[in-house]
């Protein structure tokens, strides 16, 4: 937040300030007890996250790229494997698949719904792959390698469409990986099994992080994985603590990847008011869709699909007039975010894959017109207001910034 900001992006210091007592308790217990690694703090913490999502286990570590990381590894990829993601992510989710030893391979988005389209996924798996004839496994023609996962990333805050994804994960003998680092509390309507489901109940592995400004933030670095596999959850523990069965007894080599006491106290604060959170921000987002329809095509609004419950982690807007309005906000004391800016096919650290300009047209596209707005549990209505206000001048001092046809077409289902 700058001094001029009127309404920041996000604001952090606000919540920390409402639960100071609480927080500073936690530590105080943490210090005078000099219990700093491990212990009742983390395996409390586990419990609880894991009841929140659904899912039968959580394990705490460092990071969410380590929480991608180690999920993919206990999942069992490793090299010479090819991984399936979206190029519109934050890197972490890439560099996960390549520290695992694997190859990230890209399928393009959904416009709608900002997270990987079933329907591309499936004709890389039909068109763009072999089966091997021994294994059954889909051979990438690009690398060669043999496809083994799927990262789905619930981008935002909504739930990637997972029946979908795992009626082909099932075909080709995929695992399916979460990426729920944007999407604590998100559910999805699974058709096939008549109920709502919780992001990171639903893959094999889901990997969560709470770096400060996601749903739940720790204060520093933490992060999680959930899943409903107790051979996995124990692969992990292992993989986070140096490759240790018991203290000294080494089964392989891990890493030094551990979630800190103090920062598993502080979630487990935090914890308690997620919900209600997830909650104030959902009527954020309806209370801008009512303010901002006024707009008609000229912006493009995130849209919840039937079998989605977002928890908007962000709140992206879609104009062509990006740069301008961005500009016209940031004058305005308004702060916006772009999430993210360059795709990851067309990353210089990713030059070795050889995709290029073109080969996925919808994240290209989407990455030159999207804007985050102002999102936070603590947004009140007036700075809310004030966003509106400002972004219908700055369109009825710019009209006629439509958006191409065929871009708002109505959802299906
Ligand atoms: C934040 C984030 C990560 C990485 O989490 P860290 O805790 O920063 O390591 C991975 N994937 C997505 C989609 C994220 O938003």
């Amino acid at each position: 937040m700058t001094a001029n900001e009127k309404v920041p992006l996000l604001d952090l210091v606000t919540p920390h300030r409402e639960l100071e007592d609480e927080l500073v308790a936690v530590f105080r217990s943490s210090l005078r007890t000099a219990g700093f690694i491990g212990g009742s703090m983390v395996g409390n913490f586990e419990r609880e996250f894991a009841r929140f999502c659904d899912a039968g286990f959580c394990v705490g570590v460092g990071s969410g790229t380590d929480a991608l990381r180690f999920a993919l590894m206990a999942v069992g990829i490793g090299p010479g494997e090819s991984v399936v993601t979206v190029p519109h992510t934050f890197i972490a989710t890439t560099e996960a698949i390549s520290q695992a030893g694997a190859t990230p391979e890209f399928v393009d988005i959904d416009e709608r719904t900002c997270t990987i389209d079933p329907a591309k996924l499936q004709d890389f798996l039909e068109n763009h792959c072999d089966l091997d004839p021994k294994t059954k496994q889909p051979i990438s023609r690009r690398t060669k390698r043999a496809v083994t996962a799927i990262v789905p990333v619930h981008l935002y805050g909504q739930c990637a469409d997972m029946d979908s994804i795992f009626e082909l994960a099932q075909r080709y003998r995929l695992a399916v990986v979460e990426d729920a680092c944007q999407a604590h509390g998100a559910e999805y309507f699974s058709k096939k099994e008549k109920c709502w489901k919780r992001a990171g109940s639903m893959g094999h592995a889901a990997a969560f992080s709470f770096y400060p400004g996601k749903n739940l933030g720790a204060c520093g670095e933490a992060g999680a994985v959930t899943t409903n596999d107790l051979k996995i959850a124990e692969k992990i523990r292992m993989l986070r603590d140096h490759g240790q069965s018991k203290k000294y007894y080494h089964d392989m080599e891990g890493y030094n990847g551990r979630l800190d006491a103090i920062q598993a106290g502080i979630l487990g604060t935090k914890l308690k008011y997620l919900g209600e959170w997830n909650e104030k921000r959902r009527t954020i987002a309806t209370t801008y869709h009512e303010m901002l329809e006024v707009l008609g095509d000229q912006i493009h609004l995130p849209e919840e699909p039937a079998w989605g419950k977002s928890v908007y982690h962000l709140f992206v807007i879609r104009t062509e007039k990006r740069d301008d309005l961005q500009q016209y906000l940031k004058d305005a004391g308004i702060g916006t975010g772009i999430h993210y800016p360059i795709p990851l096919h067309v990353q210089r650290a990713y030059r070795l894959l050889t995709y290029q300009q073109g080969d996925f047209p919808v994240s290209e596209r989407i990455a030159s017109e999207i804007l985050s707005l102002p999102m936070y549990p603590q947004l009140g209505f007036d700075e809310q207001k004030y966003v509106a206000e400002k972004i219908e001048k700055f369109f009825s001092a710019n009209p006629g910034a439509k958006l191409p046809s065929g871009l708002l077409a109505a959802q299906s289902d």
